[in-house]
């Protein structure tokens, strides 16, 4: 049986462009394919965790992500009374530990060069619309009624609206919640933000919240990552009012963001995100597989999408190596993800409405539960192990390699 295999990755994003890579290193022929046609370094600031930087050091480019992005101690969050709810410190779980702001842009161009550089066949403005199964085992893909050729596996990771999850034959789930953020990268020229991801909440109803990220992608300047929820509902009157009366409402709940917020001088300088929820009961087809948002989407709330996508694609590369046939190590991969990945939603889901919902006010009853997680030692370790990306259940241990990695993070 041949160890190595033709495959198609749809969709280059942080699990794409990480699964191609580390795919082509263990030596497959590797075409990413792409429906953008000129994709480049756009989108929010994100908060990468130790999970995902571990993955990011098995492909060689840690050390350029630390170089761009900010070292974040520890997560803040408060009432609008000002009494804490969250603060999340990672050196609590051990010396040395953090997570780190960057920009998803600088994540897409690190990725992009070593895609480049590493002459993987990569496919822009191709969008895979369809494709079909053969009896020999192999996968055709389309471009409308083009052919893009045949493989022997394709990894899905077209993200959260990916139109091709559908067709595989795992039962599945999508919610899409009515919240979204609207958010907006401005200058820190002096610095003044840093170390901590901060927010501030208005009931359930509103976070303003702000990330520092390190150096913009096209600027090169120290940038803080601004965002503020919001039902979808009221996008529309939100735009049609004048924008000094949102910055005066995030001023009001978060005064020190004043300096920052009133760099936005337009609308347009504002980009919205819709959330959903994917669940799948397995990640896998035959030779089929789903990776990153478009296998497991999530709320925000947690920081975890870009380093559970990583992670993924590190762990099917894995699977791979160890089953030269394709279906025994996608199988082996849900076996593989199914605690990690369900732990994490699970969370997501419980902690999200606790955040961001209408209806009954959930506010006290929230900042009641997370004062008492942060009373006790076992609650609190099972917060920060959770947000750090490593937990995978409430008793059940994290992976040895990511404890080791915790313990052993690169200064920065
Ligand atoms: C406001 C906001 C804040 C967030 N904060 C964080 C955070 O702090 N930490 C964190 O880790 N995550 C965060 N996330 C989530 C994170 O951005 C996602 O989890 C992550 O980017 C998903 O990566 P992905 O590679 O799976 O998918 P994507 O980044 O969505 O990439 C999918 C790619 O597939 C392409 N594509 C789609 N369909 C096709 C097709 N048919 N053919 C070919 N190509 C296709 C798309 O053009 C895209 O390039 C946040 C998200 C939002 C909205």
């Amino acid at each position: 049986m041949k160890s190595h295999h033709k495959i198609a990755i749809v969709g280059s994003g942080a699990a794409g462009m990480a699964a191609a890579l580390f795919l082509e290193r263990a030596g497959h022929e590797v075409t990413l394919f792409e429906k953008v046609a000129d994709p480049r370094p756009v989108g929010a600031g994100v908060l990468l965790q130790p999970a995902g930087m571990f993955a990011l050091k098995q492909l060689g480019v840690l050390d350029e992500f630390l170089n761009t992005g900010e070292r974040i101690n520890r997560l803040y969050g408060e009432n609008e009374n000002g009494k804490p709810v969250l603060n999340l410190v990672y050196e609590d779980m051990h010396k040395g530990c953090y997570g780190l702001g960057i920009h998803r842009g600088a994540i897409f161009n690190i990725l992009l060069e070593q895609v480049i550089k590493s002459g993987i066949r990569y496919l822009t403005a191709c969008p895979v619309d369809d494709f079909k199964k053969y009896g020999d085992g192999s996968v055709e893909l389309f471009k409308g009624t083009e052919s893009l050729g045949n493989f022997d596996a394709m990894v899905l990771s077209d993200g959260k609206n990916s139109k091709l999850r559908n067709k595989y034959q795992v039962k599945q789930k999508v919610h899409n919640y009515k919240w979204g953020a609207l958010w907006a990268i401005v200058p820190d020229e002096a610095k003044d933000f840093r170390g901590e991801l901060r927010q501030v909440y208005k009931s359930t109803k509103n976070i303003a919240g702000m990330l520092p990220i390190g150096a913009h992608p096209e600027t090169g300047e120290p940038s803080v990552s601004l965002f503020w929820s919001i039902r979808d509902s009221r996008l529309r009157r939100w735009k049609n009012e004048e924008l000094h009366k949102w910055q005066s409402e995030i001023t009001g709940l978060f005064p020190e963001l004043r300096p920052l917020i009133n760099k936005i001088k337009d609308h347009n300088d504002i980009l919205f995100a819709s959330y959903s929820h994917i669940t799948m009961n397995k990640w896998h087809d035959d030779n089929l597989l789903c990776i990153g948002d478009a296998g497991h989407a999530m709320s925000p709330q947690l920081g975890q999408g870009v380093s559970l996508g990583v992670y993924d694609a590190w762990i099917m590369a894995n699977c791979l190596k160890e089953f030269c046939n394709i279906p025994e190590a996608f199988a082996e991969y849900s076996k593989r993800r199914k605690a990690h990945i369900r732990w994490m939603q699970f969370v997501s889901k419980t902690v999200s409405p606790m955040f961001q919902s209408s209806g009954s006010n959930w506010a006290p009853y929230r900042d009641a539960v997370f004062n008492a997680i942060h009373k006790f030692d076992f609650s609190y370790n099972l917060m920060i192990r959770t947000l750090s990306g490593v937990q995978r259940g409430v008793f059940r241990p994290a992976e040895p390699h990511l404890i080791d990695f915790v313990k052993t993070m690169p200064k920065n």
